[in-house]
């Protein structure tokens, strides 16, 4: 047994999935999705790559595929535009890097990896984070590009329900609300990451910013500790300040990442958030939990086996 311990998780967004909406052929999309991305992100690993490549690519996977919450098939603002956010950690150096609100940067998670890399500063914002990317040769792409007919049909599907309720509680499908993406790494060295992606909640107002851009709510990473994204309604996450939390709980507390996650999630209910997590720790060890009836989620550790899971 003288294998280095890696592995990597990956989730694809937590909530409210009714069973009965989805069929075979839907669950197997969006298992053979994350099973990509485990793929793509596991061969960095295994060859000795960083964890840090290995989410930002994992993370560019589920970016890339449209049935996702982040990169193309981002949900709409309530303007009928897309807004993107992300964030990336390094917990070998404890350098981040977020991107809020780009609307024209086909993968965000690579904008927020050369924020950190390639500016003094942590999260660049909306027009500036755009000029940043332009700088450093990124090509923007048009608003067209983030376009898909399921997402244009649950953003009518909430405006119609918002004129008819209150305008705020509205009974949603899954698929009309979520899919934001992340990955947790843990690499040969023994070096943590993690990375979150997502276009934000479906007919959030222009400027609006959730947990998965925020350093110490949606992502954290630090190998003394753990590597954490979250998913679910960021507000509550962002003032649990959920995903520091978790490290904090494995820092100064001495728990597990499953006690240390359970507990932050349960702190989250209480304030009436809903979601998951996604952690691992310098040891492998990882953790899954959710409070929601499924999130799309998967993990492989150094052995090679690929587990993909939707309910519980
Ligand atoms: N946490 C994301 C946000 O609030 C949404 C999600 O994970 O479904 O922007």
């Amino acid at each position: 047994m003288s294998k280095n311990h890696f592995g990597l998780v990956v989730h694809g967004g937590a909530g409210t999935m009714d069973r009965s909406a989805m069929t075979p052929e839907r669950e197997q999309i969006f298992r053979a999705a994350l099973e990509q991305s485990l793929k793509a992100g596991f061969a960095i690993l295994q060859r000795g790559g960083s964890s840090l490549e290995a989410v930002e690519t994992a993370v560019r996977v589920l970016e890339d595929d449209p049935h996702f919450n982040a990169g193309k098939g981002a949900v709409f603002t309530s303007a009928g535009t897309h807004q993107l956010d992300a964030s990336i950690m390094d917990g070998k150096t404890l350098k981040a890097g977020a991107v809020m609100g780009v609307e024209h940067i086909k993968n965000p998670i690579s904008l927020a990896r050369l924020v950190m890399e390639k500016s003094s500063n942590v999260a660049l914002e909306g027009a500036g984070a755009e000029a940043f990317a332009k700088e450093n040769g990124v090509a923007l792409v048009d608003q067209k590009y983030f376009f898909t007919q399921e997402r244009w049909d649950a953003w009518q599907r909430i405006k119609e329900a918002a004129k008819g309720g209150d305008g705020k509680q509205f009974i949603l499908s899954d698929q009309d609300k979520h899919g934001t993406v992340g990955a947790v790494a843990l690499d040969q060295a023994g070096n943590l990451a993690a990375a979150t992606s997502t276009g934000g909640t479906t007919n959030k107002p222009p400027g609006r910013v959730g947990d998965s851009p925020i350093i110490g709510a949606g992502t954290y990473a630090n190998d003394a500790t753990c590597a954490v994204s979250a998913t679910g309604d960021g507000e509550y996450f962002i003032r649990a300040n959920a995903a520091h939390d978790i490290s904090a709980l494995v820092e100064y507390r001495g728990l597990s990442v499953e006690e240390a996650s359970r507990t932050v999630l349960a702190k989250v209910e209480k304030l009436g958030g809903t979601g998951g997590v996604i952690v691992i720790d310098r040891k492998g060890n990882m953790a899954l939990p959710f409070n929601t009836s499924g999130m799309y989620r998967g993990h492989v550790d150094q052995n090679g086996k690929f587990v993909t899971e939707i309910y519980h």
